[in-house]
């Protein structure tokens, strides 16, 4: 898993991984690509369902929360591919959907009250960095990676004290969206953050060396 990865963003919509000239503007800041930034919103909702069901795919173990998501974007009638993806990682997991998706026609009102996901509140956790799993701080790592290294390809040098706290504050925004997670901003992560940066540059440097060297 430690492949190199090329510098840019995950686009929070398709999840992909993509240079930084894929995305523009108020896109850039939101990590959408530009692809994404044009679809109509119905289809970024999905997408972004389907990236959330992926990565709860490839997670384990999972969370009450995970299977909850799972279940309800199963049920989840106006994005049927989403719904078809949920459906399938569930059966795999040996988990069947509780409800079937029809008896939401049968007339009983409120009772099969089939969540639109839109509306579902969102439960952000408070979290200490220390309890976060791999794939968390994995996603930290990636993310402090990527800003560095746009940071250093914009103006080729290392961002300066504010810079970096302005970063942090960034990642931790974006991670609470993503992740649903408010990151405690205690010393441990704080070190974490530094550690990253610290490593990204000098790869960055290095890189910088060689290119010289060679050329
Ligand atoms: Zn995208």
């Amino acid at each position: 898993m430690a492949k190199k990865k090329p510098p840019g963003h995950y686009c929070r919509i398709c999840g992909c991984r993509k240079p930084n000239e894929k995305f523009s503007g108020k896109g850039h800041a939101g990590h959408i690509c530009k692809e994404c930034y044009s679809l109509p919103q119905e289809k970024k909702n999905e997408l972004q369902y389907i990236n959330r069901i992926d990565r709860i795919a490839e997670k384990y173990p999972r969370s009450r929360e995970d299977w909850e998501y799972l279940e309800k974007c199963a049920k989840n009638k106006k994005y049927p591919e989403a719904a078809e993806f949920a459906q399938m990682i569930l059966g795999m997991s040996g988990r069947g959907v509780n409800e079937p998706i029809e008896k939401g026609c049968e007339n009983d009102g409120d009772i099969y009250d089939y969540a639109d996901i839109d509306n579902l509140p969102v439960f952000s956790e408070k979290k200490k960095f220390a309890g976060l799993d791999d794939d968390e701080k994995k996603w930290l790592r990636d993310y402090i990676r990527s800003e560095i290294i746009e940071h250093w390809e914009h103006s080729n040098v290392c961002p300066n004290e504010n810079e970096l706290v302005e970063i942090r504050k960034r990642m931790t925004g974006i991670f609470e969206e993503e992740c649903h997670i408010i990151l405690k901003n205690d010393a441990t992560l704080r070190k974490f953050f530094q550690d990253n940066v610290t490593s990204a540059m000098n790869k960055l440097q290095k890189k910088t060396e060689v290119s010289v060297k060679n050329s």
